[in-house]
């Protein structure tokens, strides 16, 4: 098939502008580097996931200060989120508005949360939704309601929800792009960072790509590595993608590309293809993930025997830290941990105390913005990434655990932990070719045009001007479908 546009990668960002293209007339090639998943007893067990690291790529990457460390970057069809957490939750309409940090200015987007709106209402429709309405304090407009009532807090969670609430908190439930009874028939264990073998749970391969795939001409080449692409002469188009299939080197001429490969991997592929859209000198610069720790509220005495846990957030310090002064961050439930889990991360402490630990502890994961940086960036060695990740804005994350520690105390759990993720785990990468309303500063137009190559688009994480504290799954499968309609109405209309 020679393609109309070729997609370069199959997670949120490509698979949900496929499913918006579907339709359209236009013949579209996905390239995806990865394989599709498939079942097997891995994808219950805990221990080869988290101790083995069976799903983690074979890849090293180098860090700022020049050592190398295997990331928890998925590659599959579907990208991460075939491991994600489906927290589908919107960007507070505060979001897009500059706002001051404790570390800093979270920069305005180029457009208000009011134009996002009706694609966020179509994004949780696609994936599924499950969430409730007017629980949440900083909740923004949603013209839509959820498609699905939410997941049922299981009866440990239950009692924490109404222990906040009497602390005088907002406990909402967090919306969820699972369907609980399909995923427990294929096994009892969480999901959050569990691999989607079936159906339970709704990511880019279940919810868009299927859909997208319905129609006859979309069609998804796997195992298909996209190396560079290619501009015409004067510059202003790009007018070939090479990529190597089955070891067999392959180009294709597209009238149009969508670069989908993850926030680090498409500003790789540009700095590679001889830096192009990079006329800003933005491109790989303003990477941003979030600062985040996860916290075990601990009970001695009373066992947590959930099995998916993850129900709740809580916003209360979303916008303030509750004293008038600057936000802090977004906190919500983690997937239940086990012992192996925490063996992954504490490897010194015996396994028979890490059990007990877990089997006796409510787990949270809090999660501040990360701050723009030019200097917080990606590079290329040939192949190599290189990931120079500056952190910002650490003082939240520091009154955002002073504050949640006193307050699981108070609710009746005497031991409180909590560890910070590292960089090895890029869950949340963003920001590197960001959309912006001057050339001179974006790589990108409100649309996720190239400024410079008119048609390239980049659709995926790599667009967010700021990483906002919430996870963005769910803003960049709106954005991505905003521009579906974009490329509908300027490149495919009669
Ligand atoms: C454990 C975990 C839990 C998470 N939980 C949540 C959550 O609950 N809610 C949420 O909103 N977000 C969550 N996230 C983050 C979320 O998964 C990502 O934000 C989202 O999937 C990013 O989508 P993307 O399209 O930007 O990129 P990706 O998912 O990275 O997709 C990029 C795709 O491009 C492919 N690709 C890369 N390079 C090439 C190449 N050279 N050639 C061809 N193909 C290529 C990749 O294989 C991949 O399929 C989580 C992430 C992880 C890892």
């Amino acid at each position: 098939m020679q393609p109309d546009i070729v997609i370069i990668g199959s997670g949120i960002g490509g698979a949900t502008v496929a499913s918006g293209l579907a339709g359209s007339g236009a013949k579209v090639l996905i390239l995806e580097r990865g394989e599709r998943l498939v079942a097997s007893p891995e994808a219950h067990n805990s221990h080869a996931i988290f101790v083995n690291g069976h799903y983690r790529p074979k890849e090293m990457w180098r860090g700022i200060d020049g050592t190398e460390f295997n990331p928890g970057n998925y590659y599959y069809v579907g990208g991460n989120s075939k491991f994600f957490g489906a927290v589908l939750l919107r960007y507070r309409r505060e979001d897009f508005e500059k706002m001051e940090h404790y570390g800093g200015v979270s920069p305005a987007w180029p457009f208000p949360y009011e134009e996002l709106e009706p694609w966020y209402g179509r994004a949780e429709q696609l994936f599924q939704v499950r969430g409730a309405l007017g629980e949440d304090p900083t909740e923004p407009f949603h013209s839509t309601p959820y498609p699905f009532p939410p997941v049922p807090d299981e009866a440990p969670i239950a009692r924490a929800r109404e222990e906040l609430k009497r602390l005088g908190l907002h406990p909402a439930s967090l919306p969820l792009g699972v369907d609980i009874d399909a995923w427990l028939k294929q096994g009892r264990t969480p999901w959050d960072a569990f691999p989607n073998t079936g159906t339970g749970k709704m990511d880019a391969e279940t919810a868009p790509l299927k859909q997208a795939l319905v129609d006859g001409d979309i069609q998804l080449l796997t195992s298909a590595y996209v190396e560079t692409l290619h501009p015409s002469p004067d510059g202003k188009y790009i007018t070939s993608v090479t990529y190597t299939h089955n070891g067999e080197r392959k180009t294709v001429t597209p009238k149009l590309v969508i670069l989908s490969a993850g926030a680090i991997n498409s500003a790789a592929i540009l700095l590679r293809s001889g830096s192009l859209a990079n006329s800003s000198d933005q491109v790989g610069r303003n990477f941003m993930n979030h600062n985040a720790s996860a916290m075990l509220a601990v009970h001695p005495f009373r066992r947590n025997d959930s099995v998916y846990q993850k129900t709740l957030m809580l916003n209360d310090y979303y916008l303030s830290d509750g004293m008038g002064g600057k936000p802090l961050g977004n906190v919500q439930l983690l997937g239940k941990i086990n012992g192996d889990i925490l063996k992954a991360n504490v490897r010194s402490v015996p396994k028979f105390a890490l059990d007990f630990m877990a089997g006796h502890a409510v787990d949270w994961y809090l999660m501040c913005e990360d701050l723009p940086n030019p200097e917080s960036r990606v590079l290329v060695d040939g192949k190599g990434i290189i990931l120079q990740w500056q952190r910002s804005n650490l003082e939240s994350l520091e009154r955002l655990t002073r504050v949640m520690r006193e307050h699981f105390r108070a609710a009746g759990y005497p031991v409180v932990l909590n560890r910070p993720f590292d960089r090895r785990t890029p869950s949340h990468q963003c920001g590197t070719i960001r959309m912006g309303n001057d050339a001179a500063m974006a790589p990108l137009d409100p649309y996720c045009r190239s400024f410079d190559h008119k048609n390239l688009f980049v659709v995926d994480g790599s667009s967010l001007p700021n990483s906002a504290a919430v996870n963005p799954s769910l803003t960049i499968a709106a954005q991505a479908l905003r521009v579906a309609d974009h490329i509908r109405q300027t490149e495919l209309a009669a």
